[in-house]
């Protein structure tokens, strides 16, 4: 594969399929995409599967699941057979073992016949030495680094396990000890001593596979990666990688370590801080745009006193100089604030066919018939300046469907009023329900004020007692559009229920 370097600006996302998406994966996948777009170059997607073991196609699905649903798409990659599908390391596992032999052949790297048994009694020596004050080392201690290479390869030949491990230059030929130097886009340049660096990483396994680490760097080579933009746990892979970029005789790409994002109590984002994973955040009913607007705002700042951003703009704002130093902290209630707005932008059309499914529990019928599926659509409205959630709806609009309990008797009282007074209000209340249910929106407020004040009560005083029979609670979605959506019959009898009640109640 030829390198694509002359094409400009290429990232990528890089992730390996053992977990599901979450938010500090969304995070770095939207800014690659966001850099790569706003400087009209090309964004990837990579799948790093190189641990089997933990690798799942469940978590693969769910990764496509998740910029299918997010509008995150990717470039290319022919792995796959289709145009825009990703890059599979675990198609291409070949590749990286001649790369790695190759490397061996060349010298800067080395056949390592150290077994899992040697491995394991260094690294308890290790432990033991240092309980007892000696020198902290670990990591492997290079014993197969100078052997000649025609011994190991006729070793290797010859049937004995090996690994292939970098050779991480130490000192120059002056015996002056080496240091490893790049310039991350956001953090400045960073100087590594090579002897603090992991000693000798392993590149290819016993079993042939290669470590995350030689298919990474090859790929981002091969691919013609221009900047690498990944999550700050990397950044002390990074030195290894730039001497295994520099080893292949190849030019590395920028790196940027992209600022950390925390929980409110200041530690990484994880599980402990409510929902995580990008599933769990649709399933209660955040909508793609509120996420992508409120992650593409952990960690950059772009226009002072502007909140909403949808993709394209985004893409337009992006540059690496938006990006701040400082952890980014997640904060659910904005996130939920985001929600709401981008909620309110739907017309009641969009938003149901949206909440429908949220919906479920509410229909006797699954699917629910055209009646109850005109009521769920007409409910949107009343309440589309009310909620933050998509699973916020059942519990708002369920007196729509089902009869609510009976509240008890004062539940109903308007203030200052009792139960005589509450049942006077009713009744006028009653004789309002038929043409509320019939007429038009726009009339419903002026029968009622004329009605209010020919009976001389206030307004409010009318109307408690009548949303509470309807509706089953003193605060609900508009009373109006609920007896709208209701209709007559059934409206009347639940504020006959609520008669019956409080005419037994004295
Ligand atoms: N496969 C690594 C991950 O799971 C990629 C790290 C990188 O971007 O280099 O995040």
């Amino acid at each position: 594969m030829d390198t694509h370097k002359s094409a400009g600006i290429r990232t990528r996302y890089a992730p390996s399929p053992t977990g599901l998406q979450h938010i500090g994966g969304v995070r770095t996948a939207l800014f690659n995409y966001l850099f790569a777009r706003s400087a009209g170059g090309a964004f990837i997607l990579r799948l790093e599967d190189t641990d089997r073991s933990r690798s799942d196609p469940a978590f693969t699905q769910n990764l496509y699941d998740t910029f299918n649903w997010l509008g995150i798409r990717w470039d290319e990659g022919p792995d796959t057979g289709g145009p825009r599908g990703p890059y599979i390391q675990s198609g291409r596992f070949s590749l990286y073992r001649q790369y790695a032999h190759d490397l061996a052949g060349q010298g800067g790297a080395y056949y390592c016949f150290c077994g899992n048994e040697r491995l394991e009694a260094l690294r308890k020596a290790q432990e033991a030495a240092a309980r007892e004050g000696g020198a902290l080392q670990s990591g492997y201690d290079r014993r197969c680094r100078d052997l000649p290479l025609n011994e190991a390869k006729r070793r290797a030949a010859g049937g004995d396990p090996y690994t292939i491990r970098l050779k991480i230059p130490l000192q120059d030929p002056e015996g002056a000890a080496l240091f490893t130097q790049y310039t991350d886009r956001l953090l400045g340049t960073i100087t590594w001593k090579n002897e603090d660096i992991n000693p000798d990483p392993v590149l290819l396994k016993s079993d042939g596979f290669p470590t995350y680490h030689l298919a990474n760097v090859v790929d981002d080579h091969l691919m013609g990666i221009s900047h690498v933009l990944r999550a700050q746990e990397w950044l002390p892979s990074t030195p290894l990688h730039t001497i295994l970029y520099r080893a292949f005789g190849w030019d590395p790409p920028e790196f940027c370590h992209l600022p950390m994002v925390m929980g409110q109590d200041g530690k990484k984002l994880s599980k402990r801080h409510g929902a995580a994973s990008v599933d769990a955040f649709r399933r209660q009913g955040y909508l793609p745009e509120a996420l992508i607007n409120y992650v593409a705002l952990l960690g950059a700042s772009y226009e002072e006193g502007k909140d909403i951003y949808t993709l394209q703009e985004l893409t337009e704002h992006f540059s690496l100089e938006k990006l701040n130093k400082a952890p980014a902290v997640f904060d659910y209630k904005r996130l939920e604030w985001y929600n709401g707005q981008y909620l309110r932008r739907k017309t009641g059309a969009e938003l149901a066919a949206l909440a429908l499914p949220f919906g479920e529990g509410l229909f006797k019928d699954s699917p629910p018939g055209p009646e109850e599926t005109a009521a769920f659509i007409a409910a949107m409205p009343l309440i589309k300046e009310r909620i933050n959630l998509l699973a916020e709806i059942p519990e708002k609009i369920g007196y729509l469907f089902t009869e609510p309990p009976l509240p008890p008797p004062a539940e109903f009282f308007p203030k200052k009023s009792d139960l005589a007074q509450t049942l006077r209000l009713l009744r006028i209340g009653r004789d309002l329900v038929r043409p509320l249910a019939t007429a038009a929106e726009d009339e419903a407020e002026s029968l009622v004020k004329e009605r209010a004040a020919q009976a001389g009560v206030k307004l409010g005083d009318l109307l408690m007692p009548l949303r509470v029979a309807v509706t089953g609670a003193r605060i609900s979605p508009p009373l109006f559009g609920s007896l709208r959506i209701l209709g007559p019959d059934r409206a009347l009898a639940r504020v006959d229920r609520a008669l019956a009640a409080l005419s037994g109640a004295g």
